[in-house]
């Protein structure tokens, strides 16, 4: 077996091409998963901003919750959420409860 020469192997610790960590759904990493209790969530975006992955999306519309009427929403994308946990120890109305991924 003969072994690439350096010139042939692919280049490394460069991004060639932009957006391309989008295609690495690192949600399969997680060991568990931040739930939002939206009756409790104030919207007050802290959750968003915190997130390392950028995994909280804000999403736009008219969102009814029991009395109230709110214009946005937070929800979490699984596909890249972690489970880190930032946004729960952030939430400062712990509305965000961390529990175990479940296969
Ligand atoms: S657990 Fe971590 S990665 Fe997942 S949404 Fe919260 S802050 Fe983001
Ligand atoms: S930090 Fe908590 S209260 Fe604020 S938007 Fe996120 S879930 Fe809602």
């Amino acid at each position: 077996m003969s072994l690439p020469r350096a010139s042939e192997l692919p280049i490394g610790a460069v991004i060639t091409e932009p957006g391309s960590s989008r295609r690495n759904k690192t949600g399969s990493w997680r060991a568990f998963r931040p739930v939002i209790d939206d009756s409790r969530c104030i919207r007050c975006r802290i959750c968003w901003l915190y997130c390392p992955d950028g995994a909280i999306v804000e999403r736009q519309g008219v969102f009814k919750v029991g009395e109230r009427v709110y214009e946005v929403k937070y929800e979490i994308d699984y596909d890249y959420c972690k489970g880190c946990g930032i946004c729960a120890h952030e939430c400062p109305v712990k509305a965000i409860e961390i529990v175990p991924e479940t296969p």
